[in-house]
């Protein structure tokens, strides 16, 4: 079933997910009771390259990738896009990645953020139900995150 995304949760949506021009939210459908977000790019858009800044930049191809958002309205939610490898003219072919990505993860950083504060107040397994994934994908995430705050904070000392 396609939906219209009415203004509010449209707006609630793009901020969630940081979706800024040249990337727009193209729009929204339920299936099987989960809401799957298509996001998509302007044709002859030009990405900033996110090695150097530059916007001397082509679209090289595409890959259709798929994220887990955190649930919206109480449903699962998905977002789809066919995400760029980008041509540089400075740096060469890159991946391009979204402002919702958390690396290479299939969930957004928001999605995790959200598993990373639960796991706090209650046991991975538990959590794994509660979110509906399996807990390995819920540790791998917490184990992520814990590196990244050792890697922050071990900086933070050596500062
Ligand atoms: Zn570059």
């Amino acid at each position: 079933m396609r939906i219209a995304a009415k203004a509010t949760e449209q707006l609630i949506l793009e901020s969630s997910l940081r979706i800024r021009e040249p990337i727009f939210l193209e729009r929204c459908s339920i299936s099987n009771g989960e809401i799957h977000v298509h996001v998509n790019f302007r044709r002859g858009a030009h990405f900033h390259c996110q090695n150097c800044g530059s916007e001397l930049t082509e679209v090289h191809d595409t890959v259709v990738k798929i994220w887990r958002h955190m649930d919206f309205m109480g449903r699962k939610c998905y977002v789809h896009m066919r995400t760029p490898r980008i041509d540089c003219y400075s740096c060469g072919i890159s991946r391009w990645t979204p402002p919702w990505a958390s690396g290479r993860s299939h969930f957004t950083e928001l999605f995790e953020s959200e598993v990373v504060a639960l796991s706090k107040v209650m046991p991975v397994n538990p959590l794994g139900r509660f979110v509906d994934e399996h807990d390995t994908r819920l540790w791998r995430i917490i184990r992520r995150h814990a590196e990244r705050r050792g890697v922050k904070h071990q900086r933070e000392l050596s500062q």
